[in-house]
C-alpha cells in the first residue's frame, strides 16, 4: 500500500493561483474541457504567458486528467510527503527578458517529475540530464532542476512539449497528441519571430513538430521532412531557421549509452552557433 501523508486537500491538484512557485494561472484562467476548447483558447492566446496559463489548467483529455490526478493523490513512496502539482506542465522559459532563439521540444511530463513539481523536465533523471547540458552550453544559470522554486533560469531558451500532461507509461495516444497540438502550434506561432533553432528530443517530438511548424506558419517547412535521427539537421530553406534532432535524455537512452553527454553537448553547441551565439 502506498504511503500518503498530508490532509485530503493536499492530495488534490494545485489550485490555479494558489501560490505554487511559477504557477502561470489564476482562478479566472479559462479552462479547456475538450479538443474544440483547446483549439479556441490556444488560437486566441495573445501572448506566451497567457498560453502557459491556459495550458496549465487544461482538462481536455479525460484519460490523462484521470491519470495525472490519480498519480498526484497516490504519489511515489519517495515523495509521499510532498504535494504534487497534478496539472499540465506548461512550456517554460526564457528568463532573461529576451525572446527565445532556441526552442527545445520534449515528449510529455513525467508522472513523478513535472507532474509533481509543475515545471517541465524538473524533478526526474531526464531533467537532470537536460538542464545540466543546458548549463554546460551556457543556456541555464545552474546545472540542477529540483523543484519549481529552485532558482533555475534559462537564457534564450524555451522548453516546449508535444503533450503537456503525464501519460501512463509515457505513451500518449494519437488522439491525445492531436488534442494537445493546438497548444504547441500557438507556442510556435508566438515564438516564430525570434526563434532560429528548434531541437526535437526524440522521434515522438520530431513527428509532432513538423505539422505544428507548418500549421503555425513557419516559413519553408519541407513537405516531406527527413526521418528523425540524432544530430539530424534540417534547414528551413533560406529562412535562417533550422530543426535539429537529438535523442531524448530518457533513462533508457542515458543508462544504455545511446545518448552520452558529448552527444547532447554537441547538439546544444550547434544550436547556439545556428542561433547566432
Ligand atoms: Fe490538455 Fe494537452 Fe493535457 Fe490533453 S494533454 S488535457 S490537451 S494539456
Amino acid at each position: 500500500m502506498k504511503r500518503v501523508v498530508g490532509d485530503d486537500a493536499s492530495r488534490e491538484p494545485v489550485a490555479p493561483g494558489s501560490g505554487w512557485p511559477g504557477d502561470p494561472a489564476r482562478p479566472t484562467t479559462p479552462v479547456a474541457h475538450d479538443a474544440a476548447n483547446v483549439e479556441r483558447l490556444a488560437g486566441s492566446a495573445p501572448s506566451l504567458s497567457h498560453l502557459d496559463a491556459r495550458v496549465s489548467v487544461c482538462r481536455a483529455c479525460p484519460r490523462l486528467v484521470t491519470w495525472r490526478e490519480k498519480v498526484a493523490r497516490e504519489r511515489r513512496a519517495a515523495f509521499a510527503g510532498e504535494r504534487y502539482w497534478g496539472r499540465p506542465a506548461p512550456s517554460w522559459g526564457p528568463h532573461d527578458g529576451a525572446p527565445a532563439r532556441i526552442l527545445v521540444v520534449g515528449l510529455a511530463p513525467a508522472a513523478h517529475g513535472a507532474n509533481r513539481t509543475g515545471r517541465i523536465f524538473t524533478g526526474d533523471r531526464s531533467g537532470d540530464w537536460l538542464y545540466a547540458a543546458l548549463h554546460r552550453a551556457g543556456l541555464a544559470n545552474q546545472p540542477t532542476s529540483v523543484h519549481a522554486g529552485d532558482g533555475l533560469a534559462l537564457h534564450g531558451v524555451r522548453i516546449l512539449a508535444a503533450v503537456h500532461c503525464a501519460p501512463p507509461a509515457n505513451k500518449p495516444t494519437p488522439e491525445e497528441r492531436d488534442a494537445c497540438a493546438p497548444w504547441l502550434r500557438r507556442d510556435l506561432q508566438l515564438s516564430l519571430r525570434a526563434a532560429r533553432v528548434v531541437i526535437a528530443l526524440g522521434g515522438f517530438a520530431w513527428g509532432a513538430l513538423w505539422p505544428a511548424l507548418r500549421d503555425a506558419g513557419w516559413p519553408e517547412v519541407p513537405a516531406r521532412p527527413a526521418a528523425f535521427g540524432h544530430g539530424r539537421e534540417v534547414p528551413l530553406g533560406e529562412s535562417g531557421r533550422t530543426v535539429l534532432g537529438c535523442y531524448h535524455p530518457s533513462q533508457q537512452n542515458t543508462f544504455t549509452g545511446r545518448l552520452t553527454e558529448d552527444m547532447i553537448d554537441a547538439v546544444l553547441v550547434r544550436s547556439v552557433t545556428l542561433a547566432g551565439g
